[in-house]
């Protein structure tokens, strides 16, 4: 695989970074995922505003290749000749060349890493026809989920609780309502009505919720903004979650509750068809 890193283009074997970068200490960097269908690039611009806020939230300087991004991914994508994937970016405050808490000076040079990774039939994947399996834990991350930051660590704790419980996925749960998945937007369904968490600093404000909740309001489904408990989704008609890897994806089972009949309902599909079909067209 063809790597960035710091303006070079690399196999991925020969790219470095320092170990006294601030990401890897601290988890001090920012990130973004960007899908790539039929060689395009869904939601880049949406992905790059979210960037530019996610730099300005931790006060990181923004480096002089955010005008290069766009061209960067599309090397990439070339490159590994991804015709179905992700292209990962990661932003890091920079490694300043000794390990201290303080933000280092703001001229110190900022580490930035772009991978793609090759996923084949990424939106036919067969996880879309049968729908997830989710378990609901405590939400026990930082307080600014609003900024897409490296710090992982409860999410991915959140998988292989999970796992061990035979789940594909969590949905997490402060003060009695569900904030979101681990690596995605969470909603359910009543009748016509698409429920949702509203933005806040809670939660990560998923591009692919942005363009999915626009798109179902042309499509004449209605959409709440509000919080929801884990027992109001057990008895939601359907269930899904949002993120530029998953798409719109069905949840079919919540702590061990068939929700609906316990198969993928009828909006999800459409919906997911109507997100598949509309980001296509402005795909770039
Ligand atoms: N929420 C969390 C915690 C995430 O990590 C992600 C994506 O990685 C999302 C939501 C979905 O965001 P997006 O649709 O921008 O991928």
């Amino acid at each position: 695989r063809t790597v960035y890193v710091n303006g070079d283009y690399l196999p991925e074997d020969e790219a470095k970074v320092s170990i006294f970068d601030r990401a890897f200490l601290m988890g001090d960097g920012v990130y973004e995922v960007t899908s790539v269908l039929g060689g395009k690039l869904i939601d880049f611009d949406g992905h790059r505003a979210r960037l530019e806020r996610s730099l300005d939230e931790l006060d990181m300087p923004h480096p002089s290749v955010m005008d290069d991004l766009l061209d960067i991914h599309r090397e990439l994508v070339r490159a590994n000749e991804i015709t179905d994937g992700l292209v990962y970016l990661q932003i890091t405050r920079g490694a300043p060349g000794d390990r201290d808490f303080a933000f280092p000076d703001r001229d110190t040079p900022p580490t930035v890493v772009l991978f793609t990774q090759n996923k084949p039939g990424l939106a036919d994947s067969p996880a879309a026809k049968q729908g997830l399996k989710i378990v609901s834990i405590e939400d026990l991350r930082w307080g600014r989920r609003d900024i897409k930051t490296t710090q992982l660590l409860y999410p991915s704790m959140g998988k292989m609780m999970a796992k061990k419980a035979g789940c594909d996925d969590a949905w997490m749960v402060q003060d009695g309502h569900v904030t979101e998945g681990t690596s995605n937007n969470a909603y359910i369904v009543k009748g016509n009505k698409i429920i949702t968490r509203a933005l806040s600093n809670d939660i990560l404000h998923g591009i692919t919720r942005a363009a999915v909740l626009r798109f179902a309001k042309e499509a004449q489904m209605q959409v709440e903004e509000r919080n929801f408990t884990i027992d109001e989704a057990k008895e939601a008609d359907e269930a899904f979650v949002t993120s530029a890897s998953a798409f719109v994806m069905p949840v079919v089972e919540i702590d061990g509750a068939s929700i609906g009949t316990g198969s993928p309902g009828a909006l999800v599909p459409r919906l997911r068809e109507i997100y598949l079909e509309e980001s296509l067209k402005v795909a770039i």
